[in-house]
């Protein structure tokens, strides 16, 4: 193994340490919540000298003055202590250089996908990608003159026959999320290398835990934050992790123009929900793949949607690119009715009905794909209950679905 010398720590020491430093909060092992607008600054000199457009999170130099000089900090729409901490912690999980946090989920999506179009560019995209990314893709971005196709994703092939000249951009999410297909993403970012064309992932499923797009080629990882990073349903937020000078262009002008940041109190709490994030992503997988395994055996269900389970049709990819898989699966019921499906869903007792995921409860929903999602043919839409494993324990999720599905008769 190659010697190196300042090796980043692993991901629970990235958590509780990085970019942290006591000493300028008069020894406040917790971060303070910064929740203020601006920044003042002891006199014009000191201000001039600060208005350097954003310095790097947390350098060394603070004396245990209690003015710090040239702080950096001016305004919160362009930076803050407390989201800056925040954003440091994700870009190291991430692998990446430099991450900037935003309101939501959609807000980091298209912050990013704007920050490499203009007029007249061309976008693949996935097929199974998120709704509203795709109703941005599809209705807004025209708009403005950028157009998109779709592919099915899972062939690099098919990414590289719908490039045209104008094409500047592709956008991935693997897995993806109701029905966790999967692109390889080591390739299809060579490909688009060798094109000029840039890639962002959606890494929300997986999670920086179990996936780094950008250690793979990839040059933007977007995640909903709203999901597994912040992790316990009581913030919306999203993020982008890239290298310095991509990064430092979205800043400054998706960033701070477009001014989507997100508040410094949800980046306090994100920061809290990052504590657990390996712990929580362990437990997650640890239950899932318990479920997914008893779902596969059971009499009353067609097909399992999830990564590694024994229905995985991309095992050969899950093994190259997922270092562990996440809460949220699929499946589909031998009653293929939307009846059938909802009725399961509506007999459980500690699966909450709801659409979002990535949070310490479990839940569950009816959903309706078409057929091609899930590689089947004809027109007709499918039917799939999708669940998100929460952190209860597996055997009482376990007895429920099984009664839920048993109740159907
Ligand atoms: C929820 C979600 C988003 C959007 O995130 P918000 O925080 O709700 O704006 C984007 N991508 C995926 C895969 C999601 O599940």
């Amino acid at each position: 193994m190659p010697e190196n010398t300042t090796p980043r720590p692993h991901p629970e020491t990235i958590v509780t340490h990085w970019a942290e430093d006591p000493r300028r909060y008069l020894g406040a092992v917790v971060p303070p919540i910064f929740q203020n607008s601006l920044f003042t600054f002891k006199n014009s000199a000191d201000r001039a000298a600060s208005c350097v457009p954003i310095v790097p999170p947390f350098e060394e130099g603070s004396d245990g003055e209690t003015w710090v000089p040239h702080h950096g900090y001016e305004y919160t729409r362009v930076s803050n202590p407390t989201t800056d901490i925040t954003e440091a912690k994700i870009a190291a999980l991430e692998q990446g250089a430099r991450a900037r946090c935003f309101g939501s989920g959609m807000a980091a999506i298209s912050a990013a996908i704007l920050s490499c179009v203009k007029a007249g560019d061309h976008i693949v995209c996935v097929d199974t990608v998120y709704g509203p990314t795709r109703t941005f893709l599809s209705s807004y971005l025209p708009r403005f003159g950028v157009t998109t196709t779709y592919v099915d994703g899972c062939e690099v092939q098919e990414w590289a026959d719908a490039i045209t000249p104008a094409t500047t951009l592709f956008f991935l999410e693997s897995p993806s999320s109701v029905v966790m297909k999967q692109q390889d993403l080591a390739e299809v970012a060579a490909l688009a290398k060798a094109h000029g064309i840039t890639t962002i992932c959606d890494n929300s499923w997986a999670s920086p835990l179990f996936q780094n797009p950008l250690e793979l080629g990839i040059d933007l990882a977007a995640h909903s934050a709203t999901k597994y990073l912040g992790g316990h349903s009581d913030i919306i937020a999203g993020v982008v992790v890239g290298e310095d000078a991509r990064m430092q262009r979205l800043l400054t002008d998706e960033g701070c123009l477009l001014g989507a940041v997100l508040d410094p109190f949800a980046a306090w709490l994100l920061l809290r929900g990052l504590r657990t994030l390996p712990i929580r992503m362990e437990r997650h997988q640890q239950t899932t793949q318990k479920l997914a395994y008893a779902l596969h055996e059971h009499p009353k269900v067609a097909r399992v949607f999830y990564p590694g389970s024994p229905d995985d049709r991309q095992l050969a990819l899950t093994q190259k690119q997922l270092r562990g898989t996440s809460g949220l699966l699929s499946f589909q019921l031998k009653d293929a009715s939307l009846e059938a499906a909802r009725r399961v869903v509506d007999s459980l007792k500690y699966f909450a009905i709801g659409c979002s995921w990535g949070g310490f409860e479990s839940l569950a929903l009816a959903m309706t794909v078409p057929a091609r999602a899930i590689d089947e043919a004809g027109n007709s839409a499918r039917h799939l209950l999708r669940l998100h494993i929460g952190l209860e324990h597996a055997d009482d999720l376990w007895n429920d679905l099984d009664a839920a599905l048993n109740f159907m008769g």
